[in-house]
């Protein structure tokens, strides 16, 4: 590729080859800027087909990010990192190619700014949990609540879970995460439990958790610290986590041996190998939202829904479902054996103290459960 790049290159032209599959070309303002028809044509270059040494026909497709910079500019040092932007931009846009602009770099920046806010933040509680009850089918009761994270930080108000959890699993963050809530949610349980509420308590759990040498002896101290039930606690984990290896079967393996369950989040909307799940020690499989959300409307989706419950039980597991938003779909769980419902229609995820009225309440006639 250098050869037929430097071949098609004016000789005042640089060429650098800073990364796998990753080259750089420096073009000089005053011998003819590089425009968008040099780009176009350097990548209809870079295109054609071509014979490796071994006689393979090969063809590439390759982006480009360009940037104008000043070598005076203080950012001369960031030029590389611009480029690279535009060149994922370009990819994500599926162009040829993309001049940098400053938006471009708005998601690494806030990516990279809420990472390095995360550690005070747990410092300074600046986390905080909220429970989600969960409604037992057949008992008509409340059983349990899911911990759910919150974050409001000062400056950036709040973050969505979604955003600063998938965060914080490319770092190591992750671990001391999760052992924060762990510890919190546990906590929790046990002030209810003193207050004469029974609640079982699922906490999620991502599978760079499951990987940590550490997992097992944090979870056994936290459930010592508090004097925990293990059958009290539920682990949720997604199906990637769970699927993921060798190493992660083992952990669960050792959770299972603990007494505590182990709930397949989210259920339905991956790549399910069922073969897979079959060896796996889940207990409960929790049916993701976007598969209950329209069973009252949708035909097909309560058949789907109907054929999964049964085939769940037949195969030994019990039966959650996320994302319960009308009477009509709890209706139709609740006549077709699915054994648990969580969601909006039964309770909004809940502060810590909103939950011993609601539990009274729910004990009441006019409980819509
Ligand atoms: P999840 O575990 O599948 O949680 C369910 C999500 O659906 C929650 O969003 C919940 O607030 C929302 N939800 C519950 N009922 C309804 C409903 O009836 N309708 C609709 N539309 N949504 C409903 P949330 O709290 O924003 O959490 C999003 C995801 O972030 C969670 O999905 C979980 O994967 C992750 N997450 C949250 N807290 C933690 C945590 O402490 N640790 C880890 N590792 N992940 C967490
Ligand atoms: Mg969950
Ligand atoms: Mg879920």
């Amino acid at each position: 590729i250098a050869t037929t790049l430097m071949k098609s290159l004016p000789d005042d032209v640089d060429l650098y080859h800073v990364g796998e599959t990753r080259f750089a070309l420096i073009y000089r303002e005053e011998t003819g800027a590089l425009h968008d028809d040099i780009a176009s044509a350097l990548l209809a270059r870079m295109g054609e087909p071509f014979v490796t040494e071994g006689g393979i026909t090969v063809q590439l497709q390759a982006h480009a990010g360009l940037v104008r910079f000043h070598c005076t500019q203080p950012e001369t040092t960031d030029v590389l990192r611009m480029a690279t932007t535009a060149l994922y931009q370009a990819e994500a846009e599926q162009r040829p190619w993309a001049w940098y602009s400053p938006e471009f770099d708005m998601p690494h920046k806030r990516a990279f700014a809420l990472l390095r806010a995360i550690p005070s933040s747990l410092a300074h509680g600046e986390f905080r949990l909220v429970y989600q009850p969960k409604l037992n089918l057949h008992t008509a009761r409340i059983s349990g609540v899911e911990a759910l994270a919150r974050w409001r930080h000062p400056k950036f108000g709040d973050v969505s879970p979604a955003e600063f959890v998938e965060l914080m699993e490319r770092t190591t963050l992750i671990h001391e995460f999760t052992e924060w809530v762990l510890h919190k949610a546990l906590e929790q349980q046990s002030i209810w439990r003193a207050q004469g509420i029974d609640l079982t308590i699922a906490v999620n759990v991502s599978s760079r958790n499951l990987e940590h040498p550490m997992f097992l002896q944090m979870l056994r101290n936290a459930c010592a610290l508090y004097r925990i039930h293990p059958q009290t606690l539920r682990l949720e984990c997604t199906e990637n986590a769970v699927m993921t290896g060798t190493l992660t079967a083992a952990t669960l393996e050792a959770v299972r041996a603990m007494d505590i369950a182990i709930s397949l989040d989210d259920f339905g909307v991956g790549y399910s190998n069922l073969s897979c799940l079959h060896s796996m020690p889940v207990e409960i499989l929790k049916l993701d939202q976007t598969l209950i959300k329209h069973i009252a409307t949708d035909e097909r989706a309560f058949t789907l829904i109907q054929s999964l419950i049964s085939m769940g039980h037949s195969l030994g597991y019990r039966m959650l479902a996320e994302g319960v938003e009308t009477a009509e779909v709890l209706d139709l769980l609740k006549h077709h054996g699915c054994d648990a419902a969580q969601g909006y229609y039964i309770s909004r995820p809940l502060e810590a103290e909103a939950i011993p009225a609601f539990m009274q309440a729910s004990r009441g006639p006019n409980f819509q459960g």
